[in-house]
């Protein structure tokens, strides 16, 4: 299959992430992680910090690209000539929300398909906000992030 595009707010990048960027790799011939800009989250990282995490993350994976898009997802989708949308699937609670805008974006863009991908089982309940709460309160992320991620978030944590 042809062009992925694998949007996220990646703040930061984690083994979760990673996690589905490989299994896309195996089924795309060209996978596009997309770091959101819209600022919905409040996020720790800057929008270049971002992506300059998940690219040197995802250096090992055959066939992915990382780009910062500011604006709505199918608009770029039309840009890169992509099919597909991946999103990662975790728990149930997951669903709701990705059905949302699954819906969303195939109501505005009749040909978006949205693409579900499950992690490996021990990333099942892993997320960003979980580990940049444990490295807050001084907890070892070494388990969830790369070392490079690791590094740049205990930079932004006051000591
Ligand atoms: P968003 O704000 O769009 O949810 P995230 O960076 O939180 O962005 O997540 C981007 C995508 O990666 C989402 O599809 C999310 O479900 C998926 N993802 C994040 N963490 C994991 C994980 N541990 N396992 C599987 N998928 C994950």
């Amino acid at each position: 299959m042809p062009t992925a595009l694998y949007p996220g707010t990646f703040d930061p990048v984690t083994y979760g992430h990673i996690d589905i960027a490989v299994r896309a790799s195996k089924i795309f011939r060209r996978v596009v992680a997309v770091v959101a800009t819209n600022p919905v989250k409040n996020p720790l990282f800057t929008p270049e910090e971002r992506v300059e995490m998940a690219r040197e993350s995802l250096r090992d994976v055959p066939r992915i690209e990382v780009i910062s898009y500011p604006g709505l997802i199918i608009n770029c989708l039309k840009e890169y000539g992509a099919s597909a949308i991946i999103r990662g699937l975790r728990a149930v609670s997951d669903l709701d929300y990705e059905f949302q805008m699954a819906f969303t974006n195939r109501n505005m863009l009749e040909s978006a398909e949205t693409i579900f991908l499950m992690p490996s089982a021990k990333y099942a309940y892993l997320n960003s906000t979980l580990v940049r709460q444990i490295a807050q309160h001084g907890g070892d992320i070494g388990e969830f992030v790369p070392e490079c991620v690791k590094r740049k978030i205990l930079e932004k944590m006051p000591v």
